[in-house]
């Protein structure tokens, strides 16, 4: 099996180092391909996702990212900037599921700006639709308003919809992750006032038939957001779409209190995924060998469950990173009291370590 190793910019070298350094103790056959993206592809080769580097995730069977951006590069035209790389490879490899999983490890409940009651132990899964909905929809702009008491005044427009086939994709993700998680599968929408999440829900109730032993309910978003402040343990998995997704999977991220620590998957429709850590390059830390590699090693993990079909592999890494923050080790973001600092490559040393 080929991985595509795309480190980037910021501190992406440095944590996924750690990751690769994980992935080649496990004693499987991998093979594991570096190309530059991002500033870094810019660098190389003039452009943010270097076709040679895209040749190389097309051709892989999964794509392990670290972050991209630099402050550098922010003054490069839009379409050269390094953030441009990561929606390229959305678009060209079709990822339309983004995988989110908020975990809390009870060690780390103190990061939190919640109650530790109300967030320890918290293990919940957001499947966010990542290709379609508002954010892709045409017609868009800004255009004369038609009608109404603002007529012929300048307005801005977008369009909301979902194709039948794009929503029933995306179901099927999220029953199946539900059957390998609590089998409990929350469909976020606005039912009650758009036409387009009615329709999403009327699909999502028609695919839950072929997944009778998955319990679904519906929420609507702004109940959904309140009780993922409230009560987020309720949750098992979560589906919505885009913009709804893009909102949610950021507050329950918050949740933990910890972006170095959260993973995530985006997939196509036969499994082959990008994993990479929620947060991005973090320039403010690049080369203090101080980042938290944890999101990074968790990614690989991910991609091990749901693109290379080693569950127990996946197993094998969370558990030596439940090990070592057991033991009491932290990177400086998540470091409290009474715990022991490492830094980035310490830290990569122990998840090995405790690899069993
Ligand atoms: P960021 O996530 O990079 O950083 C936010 C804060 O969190 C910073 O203080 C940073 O030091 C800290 N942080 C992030 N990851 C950490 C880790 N592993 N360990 C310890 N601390 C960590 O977000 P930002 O500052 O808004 O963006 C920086 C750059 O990253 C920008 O160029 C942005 O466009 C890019 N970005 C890229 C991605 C991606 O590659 N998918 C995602 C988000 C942002």
């Amino acid at each position: 099996m080929k991985i595509a190793i795309l480190p980037g910019d910021g501190i992406g070298p440095e944590i996924v180092a750690q990751a690769v350094k994980v992935l080649n103790v496990l004693g499987e056959s991998f093979e594991l391909e570096t190309a530059p993206v991002g500033g870094a592809g810019y660098a190389a080769h003039g452009h943010p996702l270097p076709e040679a580097t895209l040749a190389l995730a097309k051709a892989a069977d999964a794509v392990l990212f670290g972050a991209v951006g630099d402050y550098q590069y922010d003054n490069l035209e839009r379409s050269l900037r390094p953030e441009q790389a990561i929606l390229g490879l959305r678009k060209q490899l079709g990822l339309f599921a983004n995988l989110r999983p908020a975990i809390l490890y009870p060690e780390l409940a103190g990061a939190s700006t919640l109650k530790p009651e109300v967030v320890s132990g918290l293990d919940i899964l957001i499947i966010r639709e990542l290709t379609g909905d508002i954010y892709f929809g045409q017609p868009r702009g800004v255009r004369e308003c038609p009608d109404g008491p603002f007529k012929g005044q300048r307005e801005g427009f977008d369009t909301m919809r979902y194709a039948e086939g794009e929503i029933r994709r995306i179901a099927h993700v999220a029953f199946q992750a539900a059957q390998k998680r609590d089998k409990r599968l929350t469909s976020v929408d606005k039912a009650n006032v758009l036409e387009t999440f009615q329709f999403w829900k009327d699909i999502v109730i028609d695919v839950h038939k072929e997944y009778p032993d998955v319990a679904l309910e519906h929420m609507y978003v702004d109940n959904a957001a309140m009780q993922l402040v409230r009560a987020p343990k309720k949750f098992d998995v979560i589906v919505t779409g885009n913009m709804f997704g893009d909102i949610l999977s950021d507050a329950a991220a918050m949740l933990t209190g910890s972006i170095g620590m959260l993973p995530s998957a985006s997939l196509d429709a036969n499994n082959k995924g990008l994993y990479e850590p929620s947060h991005g390059s973090a320039p403010d830390i690049a080369g203090k060998g101080i980042a938290n590699p944890l999101a990074t090693i968790l990614s690989a993990a991910m991609m091990l469950r749901f693109s290379l079909n080693k569950p127990e592999q996946a197993d094998r890494i969370e558990n030596a990173v439940k090990a070592v923050l057991a033991q009491g080790l932290r990177t400086a973001d998540i470091y409290e009291a009474g715990t022991t600092k490492v830094g980035t490559e310490e830290m990569g040393n122990a998840v090995v370590k405790a690899l069993v």
